[in-house]
């Protein structure tokens, strides 16, 4: 029998009606002769509201108790499904990350997998059971519970997919695939019916949140090929994979856009070797994550250094970098919280010039003023105002004909 793994996303778990309606989608895929193994997010908002109470009591959360706070939203989805399915008359039983073997590292928030143990899921499919595992968790060597940073239910999907020798792991969420823009932003927005591993782990880390990035690296690494579809209809979704693409076309393949970006600029750094590690060194240690870092080109060996982080971790950044840029001498250190970026990918941009100028054209059509500009073999991404993403991603849309 083919084990067939499933994750059903948070919206798709919503309410009671909607975790009868996944428990039927489970039901099918048994009936057809499967194994299920079906992963689950918390029920709607609920991780939001667990992170509000935990700061609700306290500025500073330990962050161990924060990750058990919030694996709780997925095993109350997991009971709720496993219930709903045994009301059907159908077998199925309720796992923890813990229970299903998932194995982590100690990284609190952002833990990563490094194994799975799937000896106990396999007993409960030996058994002709249904096994719904709580995703986005995990537990370490310890035994302490870590969770695998926002979104990460897919991750856990995709490795008990290969954990388990699965063929596919479908990805069940609240739109109908992968498109060529958010949908929700841009409604002539076009499914794809397939994606390259590659330009899904560009889209899915500059903003896409149909797929978290660490399980697109996952499905690549093993190759393991992912189906992105709606829990709510039966229309074909997009496969994600590592087969050439049925036609190389010299083409932009998506937009992503990313509201999250705030930015730092350390003004008058003396321009000389040791000085970025001496900045980002102590960044890196306070577990902030830098993406774009941009050096002017420096005039009389003073230059500004600018990057930029998550909004969340704005004032925890500039908590670090105020005193050093004080003890190397620097000026000041100056922020903006209110911006957001956009970013075009395919791999049909590689070695073709143009795309950044049709991109740039575009954003100055709208009155949209580049600050900052980052770009990979197959992505190039503009930071910009916050209040000009929503534009900056319609224009864009049109300008690389992606509604055609
Ligand atoms: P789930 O709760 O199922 O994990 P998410 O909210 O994490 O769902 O991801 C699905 C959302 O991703 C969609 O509702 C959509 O707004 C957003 N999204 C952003 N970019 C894209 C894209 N290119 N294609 C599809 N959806 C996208
Ligand atoms: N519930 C978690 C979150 O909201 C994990 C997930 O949905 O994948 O981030
Ligand atoms: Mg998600």
């Amino acid at each position: 029998m083919a084990i067939v793994v499933q994750k059903y996303g948070g919206s798709s778990v919503g309410n009671a009606e909607k975790i009868k309606n996944v428990a039927k989608r489970i039901a099918a895929a048994k009936d057809k002769g499967n194994e299920v193994v079906a992963v689950v997010s918390a029920m709607g908002d609920t991780t939001d509201e667990l992170v509000e109470l935990a700061y609700s009591v306290t500025d500073l959360p330990s962050e161990r108790e924060f990750d058990v706070l919030l694996s709780t939203g997925e095993i109350v989805s997991s009971t709720l499904l496993a219930m709903a399915l045994r009301a059907m008359g159908y077998e199925a039983i309720s796992l923890s990350g813990a229970q299903a073997g998932i194995r982590t590292d100690a990284a609190y928030s952002r833990a990563r997998i490094v194994g799975v143990d799937p000896e106990r899921i396999v007993k409960e499919l030996d058994k002709g059971r249904i096994v719904i595992v709580a995703g986005f968790q995990g537990v370490t060597e310890e035994m302490d519970t870590t969770t695998l940073g926002r979104g990460g239910s897919d991750t856990t999907a995709v490795a008990l997919a290969v954990g388990l020798g699965a063929e596919i792991c479908q990805i069940y969420t609240d739109v109908e695939g992968v498109y060529t823009a958010d949908p929700r932003l841009v409604p002539e927005a076009k499914k794809l019916a397939e994606i390259g591993y590659e330009e899904m782990l560009e889209l899915a880390s500059y903003g896409a949140k149909v797929m978290h990035p660490r399980a697109v690296e996952l499905g690549e690494l093993f190759n393991m090929p992912i189906m992105v579809a709606s829990s709510f209809t039966d229309s074909p979704g997009t496969l994600i994979h590592g087969g050439e693409a049925m036609e190389v076309r010299n083409k932009v393949t998506s937009i992503a856009h990313d509201l999250d970006v705030a930015k730092i600029t350390v003004v008058g750094v003396p321009d000389r070797p040791g000085i970025a590690a001496t900045i980002f060194e102590p960044l890196a240690k306070a577990n902030i994550s830098i993406d774009t870092i941009v050096q002017n080109a420096s005039i009389k060996n003073i230059t500004d250094l600018t990057f930029t982080v998550a909004k969340s971790q704005l004032r925890k950044a500039m908590e670090v970098v105020k005193p050093i840029a004080q003890s190397i001498g620097a000026g000041d250190c100056v922020s903006d919280a209110k911006l957001g970026k956009v970013s075009i990918i395919g791999t049909g941009m590689q070695n073709t010039p143009g795309f950044a100028a049709r991109m740039f054209s575009a954003l100055s059509e709208k009155g949209i003023n580049i600050q900052l500009i980052s770009t990979s073999e197959i992505r190039i991404t503009c930071i910009i105002d916050e209040e000009g993403v929503k534009d900056a991603v319609k224009a864009l849309h049109r300008a690389f004909e992606l509604e055609e």
